[in-house]
């Protein structure tokens, strides 16, 4: 529960994307959750000039310890090159029982203003 009030925080202190990056008009990412021993989740995220730069996802597993996701990198590379794709995987980095428990394969598209 703190990590999941901790992370709220950092959102809400990330700002908007609009401030961070005028030069967008939207981002979606596309996100194919891999967990071992559980079926693939599709997951969806729309950013808006509105929306809070936070661009980290968090695990699903229960008893991941400090895992997720962050797509912050990708995202500002593609933005600095103005990039509208990419794709790739990322695997968690929580550390728990069992190491590699979880990945997801992205798809990141941006639309410029
Ligand atoms: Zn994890």
């Amino acid at each position: 529960m703190e990590k999941k009030q901790e992370m709220m925080q950092q959102r809400r202190e990330s700002g908007s994307v609009a401030a961070h990056f005028p030069e967008v008009a939207n981002i979606v990412m596309h996100m194919t959750y891999n967990q071992r021993g559980a079926k693939s989740i599709l997951r969806t995220f729309n950013f808006t000039p509105g929306s809070y730069a936070f661009f980290v996802v968090n695990c699903l597993r229960q008893d991941c310890v400090d895992g997720g996701f962050d797509l912050t990198q990708v995202i500002t590379t593609m933005i600095r090159n103005r990039k509208v794709d990419a794709k790739g995987t990322i695997n968690c980095e929580g550390t728990d029982s069992s190491t590699n428990h979880s990945d997801i394969a992205y798809e990141v598209s941006i639309q410029y203003t």
